[in-house]
């Protein structure tokens, strides 16, 4: 039975690897664990991160930062001691499936497995983050934790989907067979500041598109539906995990559901763009619909997202005006 998650006030004298912190996600984790006192070593290839994210978190003096392929090996921490270990390398976007597919198999695989060992080595606590896509294009809805999902294993988006699934399989042996410490999270569509613009996602897509008042390109007739979460309620989730005592998947994201075609209306209404809306052909494997149940998280922790949609998508356009 899982108690209730108590979240530690501080991490003063914790050290925490972080795979992935050039990352949109992953750098705000960071940057959020270095606020909390903890020393963060942050690992990238910067395949899709970025180095800016990477220059904002050294302004901590306790960020270390190591330029790496972590499928290819880590960096050696023989006289580092390690408390807690994120898995967050993999990149996620369905443009980087098409484009990447290898090294996003090989981080999954291979870099999972390192990132496992080490923690084993180090007697830390490991989580892996992976993602509503082990769901596929869901037959269940709204997708709860017990839902084994419906993932094609050749289509545009398995290199990612089925190497997610692996990774969650892949942890769950080390948890098995060596009783290593370890949570799983499945985050779901997440957005805010620190994305990248030529992101392809659809966020990113439609702000852009609505701040240059071009066409903004909704894919099919855009009654596909998403649930979206700002990055810091994702970030408090993430926190939430890590501090449970259950090494069974949660879902981790923000269960208000939106069509893609209201997505559209809102961020032009909100940015008051003159942009029209214009509709392309829908990519294959496309999910239909897709919505975390949060129940899970939700009976143990505290946690309930904070920032609303209308917030968030203000926050995420002054970043893009920013850049
Ligand atoms: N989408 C869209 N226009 C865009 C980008 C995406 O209509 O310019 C749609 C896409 O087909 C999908 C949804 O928005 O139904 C979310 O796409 P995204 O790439 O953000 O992530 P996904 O949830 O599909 O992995």
């Amino acid at each position: 039975m899982t108690q209730r998650i108590q979240l530690p006030e501080t991490l003063e004298g914790k050290t925490i690897l972080i795979a992935g912190a050039a990352g949109f996600v992953p750098s705000t984790v960071s940057e959020f664990y270095l606020k909390l006192g903890a020393k963060v070593i942050g690992l990238d290839n910067f395949i899709t991160g970025s180095k800016s994210n990477i220059e904002l978190l050294r302004k901590y003096k306790k960020f270390e930062f190591h330029e790496c392929n972590i499928y290819e090996g880590l960096p050696d921490f023989t006289d580092i001691d390690i408390d807690y270990v994120f898995s967050l390398a993999s990149p996620a976007s369905p443009i980087d499936f098409g484009l990447i597919p290898m090294e996003i198999m090989r981080v999954n695989s291979e870099g999972t497995r390192l990132l496992l060992e080490l923690s084993l080595e180090k007697g830390a606590r490991f989580l892996e983050a992976s993602t509503s896509e082990v769901y596929g294009d869901p037959e269940v809805h709204p997708q709860t934790e017990d839902y084994v999902g419906h993932v094609s294993t050749i289509g545009p988006r398995s290199c990612y989907d089925e190497a997610k699934r692996f990774a969650e399989a892949m942890t769950m042996s080390f948890h098995k067979k060596y009783g290593l410490e370890t949570r799983i999270i499945r985050i779901f569509n997440t957005y805010g500041p620190r994305m990248r613009p030529n992101d392809g996602r659809v966020i990113p897509n439609f702000i852009n598109q609505a701040m240059r008042n071009e066409d903004i390109t909704v894919y099919g007739d855009g009654s596909q539906t998403r649930s979206f979460c700002f990055v810091t309620d994702l970030v408090d989730a993430i926190h939430n995990v890590m501090f449970s005592d259950d090494p069974t998947p949660f879902n981790c994201g923000n269960s208000d559901e939106y069509t893609i075609l209201d997505t559209a209306k809102f961020i032009v209404d909100a940015l008051g763009s003159s942009s029209k809306i214009v509709f392309l052909p829908l990519p294959k494997d496309d999910p239909k619909r897709r919505r975390p149940d949060m129940t899970k998280l939700q009976s143990v922790s505290d946690y309930s997202p904070k920032i609303t949609f209308e917030e968030g998508i203000r926050r995420t356009t002054e970043f893009f005006k920013s850049l």
